[in-house]
């Protein structure tokens, strides 16, 4: 009743329960997921617009024992709200910097890219965590990128101004996900350490038909410096659209799809990769 704008009669009704049931039985497992070593990091290539592999983004999954591959989507809200995701976070921090010492170590040179959440950044932990990382996995933070998105920079409030200063001054680079699909005061975009702008995938979607905001976009970045990644670039009139404007890195099914540490691996072993000298 409440959720039908209060001063209402609801009836219970077996779907209900059925859904409370679902959510429930979710979180229990969640809260059992990272010790049993169910969570797993996908990799999607990110290459320069002219195609050389340079990096990848970190995207968790949750192997279900019978529910399979579950969505980030789907289960990322959940951990934000039963208080998991730190825990969460830390793992694919973890995990992400060994694997980009992995790779670095086989002579690859490859910066990876993972996603914060906003709790995550209001929290007092984030800093303990990344340098804990640091000194266990010896990653160097120049090669790890930090994402965020708009909304979580909208208080500017001073913890995150000094977290994401302090983040930047050990060499981590900030980036804005799933640019243009936030608020619109863009004073954040001075007020803030960020070095790198991932545009959204709607606007990547947009070219060819309605590109006029995807444009504006890229003449912004341009002025500000900043340096550009498309994101879901899916056709090869969007990547040569994008390469003619000068924007540096794109990421998306025309090239790969996030890719389990295997195939990425494979990939690597095939491509042109740039090498460590
Ligand atoms: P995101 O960070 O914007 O990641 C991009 C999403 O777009 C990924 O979905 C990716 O699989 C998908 N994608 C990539 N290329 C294409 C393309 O060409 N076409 C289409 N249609 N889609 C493409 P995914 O892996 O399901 O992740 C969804 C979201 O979940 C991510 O969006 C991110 O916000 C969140 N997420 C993923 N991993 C983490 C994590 O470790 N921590 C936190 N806090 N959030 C995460
Ligand atoms: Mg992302
Ligand atoms: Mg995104």
């Amino acid at each position: 009743a409440k959720d039908q704008g209060r001063n209402a009669v609801a009836a219970f009704t077996p779907a209900m329960k059925a859904a409370t049931e679902h959510r429930m039985s979710l979180e229990n497992e969640l809260r059992h997921a990272l010790e049993r070593g169910e969570f797993e990091l996908f990799y999607q290539p990110k290459l320069t617009i002219d195609n050389r592999l340079v990096g990848a983004e970190a995207l968790v999954r949750w192997r279900h024992p019978e529910r399979g591959l579950v969505s980030p989507a789907v289960f990322v809200p959940v951990c934000e709200e039963i208080g998991l995701i730190g825990d969460i976070g830390a793992w694919v921090i973890e995990s992400a910097a060994r694997q980009q010492v992995r790779w670095r170590d086989q002579g690859h040179r490859l910066q990876v890219a993972l996603n914060l959440s906003p709790r995550q950044l209001a929290g007092t932990q984030l800093l303990d965590t990344v340098r804990a990382v640091v000194a266990s996995t010896g990653c160097d933070p120049r090669s790890l990128e930090l994402e965020v998105t708009e909304s979580m920079l909208l208080g500017n409030d001073l913890h995150t101004r000094r977290l994401l200063t302090q983040l930047s001054e050990m060499g981590f680079s900030i980036a804005i996900d799933d640019f243009g699909t936030g608020y619109s005061n863009l004073a954040y975009l001075q007020r803030y350490p960020i070095r790198t702008l991932k545009i959204d995938r709607s606007f990547v979607q947009a070219i060819g038909q309605s590109s006029t905001l995807t444009e504006v976009i890229v003449m912004m970045c341009k002025a500000l410096n900043l340096h550009m990644v498309a994101e879901g670039v899916e056709r090869a009139d969007q990547l040569a659209w994008l390469a003619e404007r000068g924007v540096h890195e794109y990421q998306g099914f025309l090239f790969s799809p996030p890719l389990p540490v295997a195939e990425f691996d494979q990939l690597l072993s095939v491509t042109d990769a740039r090498r460590v000298a």
